[in-house]
């Protein structure tokens, strides 16, 4: 068979990777779930994969299978392909997070759809997709002894950073009322064996690699033992992690010795109550001042991830939070509007405030709910201002001369230099200006104030004149 695996983009974001400057590489990981697929793939079959960032669908090729991985903002876009495959007689299988939380929804599109985790139900559809036989779902499993070659050669490398992407571990123990990860893995956490990663880092050929683990921290003595099997590599990495291992300075050194240079941490909110609402392990956000310190002190960047919209946030919340972003030094960020997405706690708690219903507008930029405290277009417009605000040139520049002189900092620079010229490119590129709801509101009080003054006046000018 002819097989396509797709990965598609929608919006601004579809054929971002053809631009020559600012155009995502930084920001986009190899096709990890789909070269896992791929590698389930029998060699008797012929792979094609495309990434709409940096390539198109072409409608005038034949193929007998096509496999589109589907998150809920590609959703509208992966239905659209449905419709296009539809008309050729080629049957659509559709995967990943968005199928598996609206079975019926994705039904009325695909041939078929996996639900869950696609490794364990792609040798069983292959065969029925050879036998003209595709069953209407298949449900997936997580395959822990994952191929340790992959086929990278599918991918264009010239548009991702590094081609360079594995998991140690995949799902996560905590229950974040606004991540759908815990649902997808059915609150289950998945190791591979560590002689697999390691074998399968040995066989990267460039220095840097990027863990895209979903939690790589939570187990501890698997994470002691993964990180002693390779620091003898020598390689340099980054990863998403929990905070809570800054209370644990063996761990840190450990990180540090096996060549992690950058962590992503979900701060989410300086706000308890916005901790607290969704179910946050950590909500003191007290404590993050001296955690961030702690990973600076190993020469570990921190990558902040920052969640606007959450009830308690008034359209104060971007300058307030801008300026403690600045103070506890924290190195980049990834700013995102609050997003209620399907399989998720805060869906089923938001349901009745959903306006949207626009899946592509689920790409945490838009507003699709009604706030609380503040208006949908002011949590829009302080999500480009905080994004711009935080990536003015003149803040980058205080951030690298700061982590110049952080403890054994000055040898992972490049890491945070290069992100920050990113984000910056990006805001550039996506042309974001935004504004500070905050402003807003105290031009307001002031018009109200000289508008009140000017009634107050005209009052007394007029009892004086009668008198
Ligand atoms: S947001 Fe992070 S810590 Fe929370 S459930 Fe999701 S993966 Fe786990």
């Amino acid at each position: 068979m002819k097989i396509c695996l797709i990965s598609p983009a929608s919006g601004r974001w579809r054929g971002l990777g053809k631009k020559k400057f600012f155009n995502g590489k930084t920001f986009r990981f190899s096709q990890l779930s789909l070269l896992s697929v791929a590698a389930l793939t029998p060699d008797k079959h012929e792979l094609k994969l495309i990434d709409e960032q940096i390539e198109d669908v072409s409608l005038n090729e034949d193929f007998d299978l096509v496999g589109i991985t589907v998150m809920t903002a590609t959703a509208p876009r992966s239905y659209e392909l449905c419709d296009l495959f539809r008309k050729k007689n080629i049957p659509v299988v559709l995967g990943g997070f968005h199928p598996t939380f609206n079975v019926e929804e994705a039904r009325e599109y695909a041939y078929a759809i996996v639900i869950g985790p696609a490794d364990g139900a792609w040798p069983e559809l292959l065969a029925d997709a050879e036998n003209k036989q595709l069953k209407k779902i298949y449900h997936g499993t997580v395959d822990e002894k994952k191929p340790i070659k992959l086929p990278k050669h599918l991918l264009k490398k010239s548009g991702y950073l590094s081609p360079h992407t594995t998991y140690a571990t995949l799902g996560c123990r905590n229950k974040c009322s606004f991540c759908s990860i815990t649902s997808f893995y059915g609150g289950k956490r998945y190791q591979r064996p560590i002689e697999d990663v390691v074998a399968e880092l040995g066989s990267f050929k460039e220095k840097f690699f990027m863990f895209i683990d979903d939690n790589l921290t939570q187990d501890r003595e698997y994470i002691v033992e993964l990180l002693k099997a390779i620091a003898p590599l020598k390689k340099k990495w980054v990863t998403q992690a929990s905070i809570e291992i800054t209370d644990d300075d063996e761990l840190l050194a450990l990180l540090q010795q096996s060549g992690c240079a950058g962590v992503f941490v979900g701060l989410e909110s300086f706000s308890e109550d916005a901790l607290c609402s969704q179910n946050k392990t950590i909500k003191q956000p007290r404590y993050y001042e001296q955690a961030v310190r702690k990973f600076h002190q190993y020469g570990i960047f921190v990558e902040a991830g920052m969640i606007f919209g959450f009830d308690s946030d008034s359209p104060e919340i971007f300058e307030k939070t801008l300026k403690i972003l600045d103070r506890i030094g924290i190195d980049t960020i990834q700013a995102s509007i609050l997003t209620p997405l399907p399989g998720t706690t805060l869906f089923k708690e938001m349901k009745d405030r959903i306006v949207d219903f626009n899946w592509e507008h689920y790409d945490y930029k838009y507003a699709v709910y009604n706030p609380a405290l503040i208006s949908r277009e002011d949590l829009m417009g302080g999500l480009q201002w905080i994004n711009k605000r935080f990536y003015s040139p003149r803040r980058i520049l205080q951030r690298i001369c700061r982590w110049l002189f952080t403890p054994a900092g000055y040898k992972n620079m490049y890491f945070p230099l290069f992100l920050n010229i990113a984000y910056w490119g990006r805001q550039f590129q996506f042309k974001v200006r935004g504004y500070n709801p905050a402003n807003v509101k105290r031009k307001e009080k002031r018009a109200e104030k000289l508008l009140a003054a000017r009634d107050q006046f005209r009052k007394y000018r007029f009892t004086e004149q009668a008198r």
